[in-house]
């Protein structure tokens, strides 16, 4: 089997007015697909003006949540299909600020990864632990049930890629070691196969939490290792920049 195409994803969370296109055009001036896949996941008032800006480049754009509905009374949120239609490609799913702020449960991210795929969304689903729960050594069964409960069993043969944040790591300058997290990211991809059999080697796993470019190169070639959700340092082109060319 060979290795999944990388993915490099930013996270922009709640940053982000139109004056920050300027940043995206200049990441899609020095991007061009080959070999890994680049996407920014602005906040969603920015999707279709982003998605305009860059027509035609190799960068995609992204979505940070979903509703698990297509339409209804939910006054303030927006459906994957809305996502869609506003020119994303991809959907954020399960981050631990969604997790952890708004309570939401492995059975929600999967009812919004069912969603997203009916919207022809390719979800990036977020797992990981608490510092709590990796100093009581129970890291690898929380991360790995959290794989198990919100991947629904439609993602069979649907791109998408599971993103491995630790929660202690994201936004701290914090990361765990990189014996640890091979073991995590080996933990995921039997998980993968348990579930989908030979398909769960086709989704990349990317890890997130604290990259940037000075630790970018040593963690993206970790094994089992795909690519990366990149918070804080994706505001930024020149460190986006440097975190994609350290494949
Ligand atoms: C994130 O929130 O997905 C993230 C990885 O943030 P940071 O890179 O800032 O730690």
């Amino acid at each position: 089997m060979t290795a999944p195409t990388p993915l490099i994803a930013g996270n922009w969370k709640m940053n982000g007015t139109a004056a920050s296109i300027p940043e995206a055009r200049a990441v899609a001036a020095h991007v061009d697909g080959r070999g890994v896949r680049v996407a920014i996941c602005p906040p969603a008032t920015l999707i279709e003006r982003m998605s305009e800006a860059l027509a035609g480049s190799a960068v995609l754009v992204g979505g940070q949540d979903c509703h698990r509905d297509a339409s209804g009374a939910f006054t303030g949120d927006i459906s994957a299909e809305m996502l869609a239609d506003a020119g994303a490609s991809l959907v954020i799913l399960g981050h631990s600020e969604r997790r952890a702020g708004y309570g939401e449960t492995d059975e929600l991210v999967a009812a919004k990864v069912r969603a997203a795929v009916r919207a022809g969304l390719e979800p990036i689903v977020c797992v990981g632990e608490t510092l709590g729960q990796r100093k009581a050594g129970d890291a690898l069964m929380v991360v790995t049930g959290q794989v198990r409960g919100s991947l629904p069993r439609e993602l069979d043969r649907r791109a998408y890629a599971v993103a491995y944040e630790p929660v202690w790591a994201i936004g701290s300058g914090l990361t765990p070691t990189l014996a640890e997290i091979e073991e995590m990211h080996t933990a995921i991809r039997a998980t993968l196969r348990d579930l989908f059999g030979a398909d769960g080697d086709k989704p990349p796993i990317l890890y997130g939490g604290s990259v940037k470019p000075a630790n970018a190169a040593e963690i993206l070639h970790a094994a089992e290792v795909g690519g990366a959700l990149v918070g804080g340092a994706s505001l930024k082109a020149d460190d986006f920049l440097a975190i994609v060319n350290a494949l």
